[in-house]
């Protein structure tokens, strides 16, 4: 079970957290939950006997969650058997569907204005996302002020790196620092990693975007927990994710396939990335196909990687 969560890309740390509270919802999850546990009953034969396992597979895959039309989900109250000797825990999950104020979260890129008429049409967007290729304060506030400019009355949100280290982050913090003292304040941030929660303590509203990778309504009841007030679903999830908070659908969207913690420019052309090299329309062909490789510019340049 935890090398299943493990797997799943972006979502590992959180897979560390939930370990102990996974639920499998789809077919495909209940028999890879069957497997792991199959796979480990050597391990637990000498503390856990075939029928306690059973009995544990059983709770778990017993528990339906419908979401269709109802306020509020209430998840059956579950007794899980450890089984080691006498030790027992008891998990009682509840949660209160919040209600859905917006739909949609459209992506704003530094390349999207190429043609403004593309975002006056779009009326009905609730939030939009910037996403700048440089998280220097100019750069945001370009971006900010562009979507401000064609929809003056709409929700603005500050879509964060996937990865940020510490640099990084005193960057990010200055930046909206220095924004706030020309009076811009997103409505939101969204929050691709672990780090990006912090920001709830800093009083941002905070979408568990992307990087999330939130995959099950336990996710998304332990990141309410954590101060999220909206999430987008899983990409690798087929149905409506089942969930306590309201769910985006991400628009005009690019999905990074990979994303490069590594500055080549820096390897072929030996500078470093305060006087990067970087030139734009950076392409990787592999099997007649190419991608494009788009770089994020914070204490260093990241890549990444997409359609
Ligand atoms: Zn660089």
């Amino acid at each position: 079970m935890s090398n299943y969560l493990r797997n799943r890309g972006n979502d590992y740390l959180l897979g560390d957290f939930f370990n102990d509270f996974f639920v499998p919802e789809t077919p495909n999850e209940k028999h890879l939950m069957k497997t792991d546990i199959k796979e480990n009953e050597k391990n637990l034969s000498s503390q856990i006997c075939d029928e306690e396992i059973e009995k544990i597979v059983d709770v778990a895959m017993s528990r339906e969650v419908n979401v269709a039309n109802v306020k509020e989900i209430e998840l059956e109250e579950v007794q899980e058997s450890a089984g080691k000797e006498t030790k027992e825990s008891e998990v009682t999950i509840r949660g209160k569907v919040e209600k859905q104020e917006f739909r949609n979260l459209t992506y704003i890129y530094s390349d999207s204005f190429s043609n403004t008429d593309d975002f006056s049409n779009t009326k009905d967007e609730n939030i939009f996302a910037i996403s700048p290729n440089d998280f220097s304060a100019n750069e945001i506030m370009k971006l900010y002020k562009t979507v401000k400019s064609i929809h003056p009355d709409s929700f603005v949100a500050l879509d964060l790196p996937i990865i940020a280290n510490g640099a990084d982050l005193e960057l990010l913090q200055n930046s909206l620092a220095d924004l706030k003292e020309k009076a811009i304040k997103f409505d939101f941030v969204v929050s691709n990693n672990l780090y990006g929660l912090q920001f709830a303590n800093y009083g941002y509203k905070i979408i568990a975007g992307f990087g999330h990778n939130v995959y099950n309504n336990l996710t998304t009841l332990k990141l309410k927990e954590l101060g999220v007030c909206m999430v987008v679903q899983s990409v690798e999830l087929e149905k409506n994710l089942t969930s306590v908070l309201p769910v985006l659908t991400m628009r005009n969207f690019r999905l990074p396939l990979m994303t490069f913690a590594h500055c080549p420019y820096k390897t072929v052309n030996s500078n470093t990335c305060k006087k990067c090299s970087y030139s734009n329309n950076l392409t990787y062909s592999k099997g007649g196909k190419q991608y494009l490789l788009r770089r994020v510019k914070l204490s260093q340049c990241y890549f990444t990687m997409t359609n």
